[in-house]
């Protein structure tokens, strides 16, 4: 609001120009029509659109990728879209930022608007915050979790410490020279921001010590500010309606050829190995959803093609395609309200922030892209924008208990109950935790066998309790 003001007060204050230039975001969890609103805005106001979903940037595969078709794209320019090959790694949030940067520079030197898209949203959270993002992804707690939704993700975090360790030794030496070879969890911390983040856990610390020492970064707020006067969409849909069409567009890919486009996959796959490549079974395309899901369809295919299990392997990974789905929506969501929303309320952008409610398919063209080309509108003129929470019953719903809970005062930690195998991240869960029924019932029962055991030496089972957290070494 202030910047926008200022511009049109001051245009001749050459410095806060490039600050004002309009640019809209749009995210949001899979399957909720971020494509569509993007291209709705897009032919109402000259646009042109930046994709921001890791996986459409591969080459091919349009039904894996769920890319967009040239027909919905209805003419309007799209970029980053299917420019990365299939044995390329996905873009770090550094490559994408500086390619995103460039491409919005040009498409407002062409006097059009600038139209970000995309379910990669930690490709917008470095975009948009970028020194923020270096700064919380330093500690490796921060990065969020819900462990079994990011084991499914990244089965090799699931592995044990010394598969972690080989693997973190390839992936990031450095690191792993760090850790006790029985570490598991800060092994599997670096591991796991090499893989939601692209980026080797040693070079953010490097990056981050050579922030601190730099004067520039000590200048403060100001040079987190986002560099872009934004306008921002979250794309929302509850949970048992989205997961009900989610199923069904698993369903329609299926019938559009999934299974054609995984086998082509799969071949790819095999092919590297036959010739000796190392390839990453947690990198790149096979990391979109449906490609490992289907390999046990895919493998037996190949190998006992008369069996009569194929049918039932079929739909096996199908069902597992739709269950992986909604745990990706999840996830999705997950990382808006733990990540996004806290950096957009630190850099005081929540009032940007517009949550469109896609519930409901029979009302998306009132409620998500009337609203949403209202709101640009509006924008792009300068006018006075309402408050986001003014904006329907599901946007007050939402972003009022979203906000309240990325407010919450946590401790984050990173503690593991070995007895129950659980991971938790902030301090009052631990606690919960360690109270709860399910976790003194686990503990009687090590006890008895224990006492079962009636071996002297047996001491009682406790659970170990953390030394502290994994801040980064100095
Ligand atoms: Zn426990």
């Amino acid at each position: 609001m202030t910047l926008r003001f200022l511009h049109r007060g001051y245009s001749t204050l050459r410095s806060f120009k490039h600050t004002m230039e309009p640019l809209v975001v749009i995210f949001g969890s899979t399957g909720t029509g971020k494509s569509d609103l993007a291209v709705e805005l897009a032919s109402n106001f000259n646009g042109e659109i930046i994709n921001a979903d890791a996986m459409q940037m591969y080459e091919g595969l349009p039904i894996i990728t769920n890319k967009i078709t040239p027909e919905e794209q209805r003419g309007v320019p799209h970029h980053l879209l299917g420019n990365v090959q299939l044995g390329e790694n996905p873009w770090t949030v550094l490559q994408f930022k500086d390619a995103a940067s460039k491409i919005i520079s040009e498409i407002r030197g062409r006097g059009k608007l600038p139209i970000l898209v995309g379910g990669s949203t930690y490709y917008l959270d470095g975009l948009l915050f970028d020194n923020r993002l270096i700064k919380d992804q330093s500690a490796s707690e921060n990065v969020i979790v819900d462990r079994e939704e990011l084991n499914a993700k990244f089965p090799i975090l699931a592995e044990p410490a010394e598969v972690m360790l080989k693997k973190l030794r390839e992936v990031d030496p450095e690191m792993a020279e760090r850790w006790h070879p029985k570490d598991i969890r800060k092994i599997r911390n670096s591991l796991e921001i090499y893989y939601t983040t692209g980026r080797r856990a040693s070079e953010i610390y490097a990056e981050q010590r050579s922030r601190k020492e730099s004067k520039w970064a000590a200048a403060g707020s100001e040079s987190t500010k986002s560099r872009w006067n934004v306008l921002m969409f979250w794309l929302y849909a509850r949970s048992e309606p989205l997961n009900e069409r989610l199923d069904k567009r698993v369903d329609k890919m299926v019938a559009n050829g999934l299974l054609e486009e995984t086998a082509q996959v799969y071949d790819w796959y095999q092919a590297r190995i036959a010739s000796g490549e190392t390839v990453d079974r947690d990198r790149g395309i096979v990391q979109s959803i449906g490609f490992w899901q289907f390999e046990p369809y895919l493998r037996a295919l190949k190998e006992t093609p008369e069996s009569p299990e194929l049918t039932k392997l079929k739909e096996a990974s199908i069902e597992d395609t739709k269950t992986g789905t909604r745990r990706y929506a999840k996830y999705q969501v997950r990382w808006i309200t733990m990540k996004t929303l806290v950096s957009l309320q630190d850099e005081k952008l929540l009032d940007r922030l517009y949550l469109l409610d896609g519930t409901d398919v029979q009302t998306w063209r009132d409620e998500v892209a009337g609203k949403g080309v209202e709101l640009t509108k509006k924008f792009l003129a300068g006018e006075k924008l309402p408050q986001p929470v003014d904006l329907s019953e599901t946007a007050r719903e939402v972003l009022t208990a979203k906000v309240e809970r990325s407010n919450r005062q946590e401790t984050r930690c990173n503690k593991t109950c070995e007895l129950c195998k659980k991971t938790f991240l902030t301090e009052e869960l631990w606690q919960a935790h360690l109270k709860s029924q399910k976790h003194s019932k686990v503990v009687r029962a090590v006890k008895r066998r224990a006492l079962v055991r009636s071996d002297p030496r047996n001491k009682a089972l406790t659970v170990v309790e953390d030394q502290g957290a994994d801040a980064p070494p100095p």
